[in-house]
C-alpha cells in the first residue's frame, strides 16, 4: 500500500527545496518521511494517511490551547470578516500591547512584528542604535531566528569573533558576534572584563529550548543582568519560545530578573504569525518614527493574527491555567523517568511550565556540549517507535517538547504507557 505522506513528500521535493518550508520539518535528524498533517483538534493531529497522533510539537510551541481552539478560531473568523489587513493602526493592536504590558512587567513599550526572527533582529538593531556599539554576545546552542548576525558559531578563542554558521553570511555580518558557552559565568565575566564597553547587547534564551531544554544554573542570569548593567549593555531575553509557555510571566517572572528588552513570538500569535519586541521606554523610543532606528512591517499587527493572539492571551491568563499546565507536563516527565528506570534505559526527562525535554543521557544536561553528547541513535529509534504508537514528538533529539491545555491526564498517561513499551523494545 502506498502512503499518501510518501507521495506528497515526493511531489513537494520537486517544487520546494527539501520538500519543506523550514528545515527541521524534513525529518533529516531522525530519518524517514515527514508526516503531512491534514487536521488538528485539541491534543491530536491527523496525517495524510488518516493516522492520528497525540501531538507534543504544537506547531513548535504556539498552540498552548491545543489545535483549533473554538474561541480562537471564532476570534479569527469574526475578525477576518471585517477585513484582512489595513496597513494602518487598529484598536486591537492597542489592546494586544496593553495586555502584554500588563502581563510582563519589564515591558514598558513594545512593537508588534510577524515572526520571532523579526523580533530578535529588530531588538538587536535597536540595542546597537541605543548604545552606539556593535558587538553582540550570544550563546552556543541558543537559537534566535535566522538573521545574518545570529547565524554564527564560536571563533577560535573566547574573545575572537564568530564565524558564519551558514553559507551566504558575509564575515562582515558575523564579525561583530561573540559566541560564549551557555551557563558559563566565568566566560561572561572574562569577556566583560576585556571588552565590556564594546558590548551593545547580550541575547539569551534565559531557559534554553532550542538545544533541547536546558535550565540556567544558579547565578547565570543574575550575572548577565549585573554585567550588562555595569557596562551599559542591553540585556535581551529572547522569550519567543518561553514567553507565556513556562508561566504567565515568562522566564523573567520565574527567576525574578528584569531584562532591558524582551522578544516574543510563538504563543502570542496563538498559531498565526505574531512576534513582538519591547522593554524599557527610553530604549523603545529610539525607534522610528520617534528615533533614528528604522524598523517597519507591511503586515505588522495584522488584525487576524492579533485576534488569535489576543484571545489566546485572554484564555491563558485565567487563574490556575499555568499551574494545571505545569502539573500535566510534570506528570509526563515523572512518568517518563519512572518507565525509563524500570526499562533500564539511560534516559531522563525534565520540564519547566508547559515545556519539556527528553534526554538519552543519565541526567538533564546543563550545557550545549552535554546535549550534543547524548545518545542520538537511541533517541531516533525511540522516536520512530513512538510514532508507530501514535505519539508525535519533535523530529530531533535537540528540540524541546510542548504540552497544551487540551492534553488530558488520560492523554499523558497513554503517552507514558507508549513510552514504556518503546523503551522496553529499545533494550530488547
Ligand atoms: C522560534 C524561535 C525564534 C524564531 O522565531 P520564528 O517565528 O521561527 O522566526 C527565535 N527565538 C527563539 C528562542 C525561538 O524559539
Amino acid at each position: 500500500m502506498t502512503s499518501r505522506n510518501d507521495e506528497l513528500f515526493a511531489q513537494s521535493q520537486q517544487f520546494i527545496p527539501g520538500g519543506v518550508n523550514s528545515p527541521v520539518r524534513a525529518f533529516r535528524s531522525v530519518g524517514g518521511t515527514p508526516r503531512f498533517f491534514s487536521r488538528g483538534q485539541g491534543s491530536r493531529v491527523w496525517d495524510a494517511d488518516g493516522k492520528s497522533y497525540l501531538d507534543y510539537v504544537g506547531s513548535w510551541g504556539p498552540l498552548i490551547l491545543g489545535h483549533a481552539d473554538p474561541d480562537v478560531v471564532r476570534a479569527v473568523t469574526d475578525t477576518a470578516a471585517l477585513g484582512l489587513s489595513f496597513g494602518a493602526p487598529t484598536e486591537m493592536e492597542l489592546r494586544m500591547a496593553e495586555k502584554l504590558v500588563e502581563l510582563l512587567p519589564s515591558l514598558e513599550k513594545l512593537r508588534l512584528v510577524s515572526s520571532g526572527t523579526e523580533a530578535t533582529m529588530s531588538a538587536i538593531r535597536l540595542a546597537r542604535g541605543f548604545t552606539g556599539r556593535s558587538t553582540l554576545v550570544k550563546f552556543e546552542g541558543c537559537y534566535h531566528g535566522h538573521a545574518d548576525s545570529l547565524l554564527v558559531k564560536a571563533g577560535s578563542g573566547l574573545l575572537t569573533f564568530g564565524q558564519p554558521s551558514s553559507a551566504g553570511v558575509p564575515a562582515d555580518c558575523s564579525g561583530h558576534t561573540l559566541v560564549l558557552d551557555y551557563n558559563d559565568i566565568d566566560q561572561v565575566e572574562r569577556l566583560f572584563a576585556e571588552k565590556g564597553d564594546e558590548v551593545a547587547c547580550v541575547i539569551v534564551e534565559a531557559v534554553a529550548g532550542n538545544m533541547n531544554l536546558i535550565k540556567p544554573k544558579a547565578g547565570f542570569l543574575e550575572a548577565l543582568r549585573e554585567l550588562c548593567t555595569k557596562h551599559g549593555s542591553v540585556l535581551i531575553f529572547d522569550e519567543v519560545m518561553t514567553g507565556f509557555r513556562v508561566g504567565l510571566g515568562g522566564v523573567q517572572g520565574l527567576y525574578g530578573i528584569r531584562p532591558d528588552l524582551t522578544t516574543l513570538g510563538k504563543v502570542i500569535g496563538g498559531g498565526l504569525p505574531v512576534g513582538a519586541f519591547g522593554g524599557r521606554a527610553d530604549i523603545m523610543d529610539k525607534l522610528a518614527p520617534l528615533g533614528p532606528v528604522y524598523q517597519a512591517g507591511t503586515l505588522s499587527g495584522n488584525p487576524v493574527a492579533v485576534a488569535a493572539g489576543l484571545k489566546t492571551l485572554e484564555k491563558i491568563a485565567a487563574p490556575g491555567f499555568f499551574d494545571q499546565l505545569a502539573a500535566k507536563t510534570r506528570r509526563l516527565v515523572d512518568g517518563f523517568n519512572t518507565v525509563a528506570r524500570e526499562a533500564g534505559v539511560l534516559a531522563c526527562a525534565d520540564s519547566v511550565g508547559g515545556m519539556f525535554g527528553i534526554y538519552f543521557r543519565p541526567t538533564p544536561p546543563t550545557s550545549y556540549a552535554e546535549v550534543m553528547a547524548g545518545d542520538k541513535d537511541a533517541f531516533n529509534r525511540f522516536y520512530h517507535l513512538m510514532l508507530l504508537e501514535g505519539v508525535y514528538l519533535a523530529p530531533s533529539a535537540f528540540e524541546a517538547g510542548f504540552v497544551s491545555a487540551a492534553h488530558s491526564e488520560a492523554d499523558i498517561d497513554a503517552t507514558v504507557a507508549a513510552a514504556a513499551k518503546c523503551l522496553e523494545k529499545l533494550v530488547a
